[in-house]
């Protein structure tokens, strides 16, 4: 199994502390490491080598921020210049100044063109409330263009299609013409693909970009493919010139690395990326995200927002700013532990908390239903002041608690203690986070 960055960097930074400055050696070390996990996680080698250049340069002889450690620091910069790397931004999808805009897919076989297609139709019509119109212009691959109608079935979008007697070119030209008549604002163009990179693809590519002048050429590639990505990548923008990427089956166990050299070798950003087969899997690309994801820190912001869509904003800041000052109270233990619930699968959420499956008190934080009414029972015994202050928690307050929630004492020892150890555990994470920022403790 691959072995974090950070799990790998642990004993150089263990080394550091204390320290006032970032030294020389002590970079070396740490960027060997660094190296190392890139050129596993997939990034290629000649960006790696510019990297770690860039990063001794700017970490060594630094004042260490007072609230983290050196090695901490020397992370914070690795993480700040990958997220550089990838383009630093999320860049949205162009949108034509008259619609339709036209988007058209590239790449080669089974990258997931047709899938992210339907994706792609459904986060427009969803997030941004647009009218797409599929079109089906793969006419080799037999059932292409049932796969795109189906698709459309499944999400009641419709698509343009002429059969496989016709030219793309043509399908792809008359699907833009049915687009303005029926006054869509988007036309997705789904285009054919071969296991290779070959001359006939490209020159058919390359005569339906002459023909509908898109307003994006989004190259999908598979993360799962590592370094033959970034050089598909290479040679689609030489050959086609292309305005964004789609990174398609980032939900593999790949680290990922292919994103960073995707974009540094076209220099074209990563819009979207592939979570999943189902159509609700594409997620806008989020380069510090992915950074976070290849140095092995867990994905907390996904993890926030994903919080706060079945939270209200205010209340997730509120509760973030908790997590940080540790002022966490058993009310809102409660409520996290019914939203941990409406988050999902505990187990997935779990995996996107960096450190969570070390923390003991987490494995016992595998709660069920009947469990959450066991312990909103106990909380709703404790008094406002106890609620908020778990230090008074005396032994014969426990009783009290014990007997008023109808609970034996065990039982409200034990909830004490996993709430303490989440405490802790949210007070640790969301350091790790604050540090990339603006540099709050991370441990
Ligand atoms: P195309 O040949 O480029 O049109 O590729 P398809 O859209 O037909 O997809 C090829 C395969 O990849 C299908 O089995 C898809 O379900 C799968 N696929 C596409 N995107 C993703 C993704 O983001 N994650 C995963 N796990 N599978 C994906
Ligand atoms: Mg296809």
């Amino acid at each position: 199994a691959f072995e974090s960055l950070a799990e790998r960097l642990q004993g150089t930074m263990d080394r550091m502390k204390g320290r006032g400055k970032v030294n020389e050696d002590d970079v070396k070390d740490m960027m060997r490491e660094v190296r190392l996990a890139l050129l596993e996680a997939d990034v290629n080698f000649k960006v790696v080598k510019q990297f770690v250049k860039d990063v001794r340069e700017r970490a060594v002889g630094q004042e260490v921020m007072e609230s983290l450690t050196p090695g901490q620091q020397v992370i914070k910069v690795v993480n700040e210049e990958l997220t550089k790397l990838m383009g630093g931004e999320q860049v949205k999808i162009n949108t034509a100044s008259r619609p339709p805009t036209v988007v058209m897919m590239v790449g080669l076989q089974g990258a997931g063109k047709t899938t992210t297609t339907g994706k792609l139709a459904l986060h427009l019509r969803k997030k941004h409330n647009r009218k797409p119109l599929m079109a089906a212009a793969d006419i080799y691959r037999p059932a292409a263009i049932d796969q795109l109608e189906t698709l459309g079935k499944q999400l009641d979008m419709p698509v343009f299609s002429m059969g496989n007697q016709v030219n793309p070119v043509e399908i792809a030209t008359k699907a833009v013409e049915q687009a303005k008549e029926d006054n869509h604002d988007y036309v997705i163009v789904d285009t054919a693909g071969r296991l290779h990179v070959d001359d006939n693809l490209m020159d058919e590519l390359d005569q339906i970009k002459a023909a509908v002048n898109p307003d994006e050429v989004l190259l999908v590639v598979d993360a799962m493919t590592g370094q033959d990505a970034v050089n598909v990548a290479e040679t689609f923008h030489e050959r086609l010139g292309i305005t964004g990427i789609v990174m398609t089956k980032l939900d593999g166990d790949t680290r990922g690395g292919a994103a960073i050299s995707v974009k540094a070798v076209t220099g074209q950003p990563i819009k979207f990326a592939g979570m999943g087969e189902k159509t609700d899997a594409l997620e806008p690309f989020h380069p510090e995200r992915m950074a976070s994801r290849i140095l092995g820190m867990g994905d907390m912001l996904t993890l926030i927002e994903k919080a706060q869509s079945s939270v209200d904003e205010e209340k997730a800041k509120e509760l973030e700013r908790k997590m940080r000052t540790n002022e966490l109270t058993f009310d809102d233990f409660l409520e996290q532990l019914s939203q941990v619930k409406s988050m999902g699968p505990l187990d997935e959420v779990l995996k996107m908390m960096p450190g969570a499956n070390k923390m003991k008190g987490m494995k016992n934080l595998q709660v069920d239903d009947k469990q959450i009414a066991h312990i909103e029972a106990i909380v709703r015994s404790m008094t406002k002041a106890e609620r908020d202050d778990p230090s008074l928690l005396n032994a014969s307050r426990k009783r009290r608690i014990a007997k008023g929630s109808g609970r034996n004492i065990q039982e409200v020892n034990r909830l004490i203690k996993q709430f303490e150890d989440m405490k802790k555990m949210m007070k640790q994470m969301s350091g790790m986070q604050k540090g990339k920022k603006k540099g709050g403790g991370m441990k």
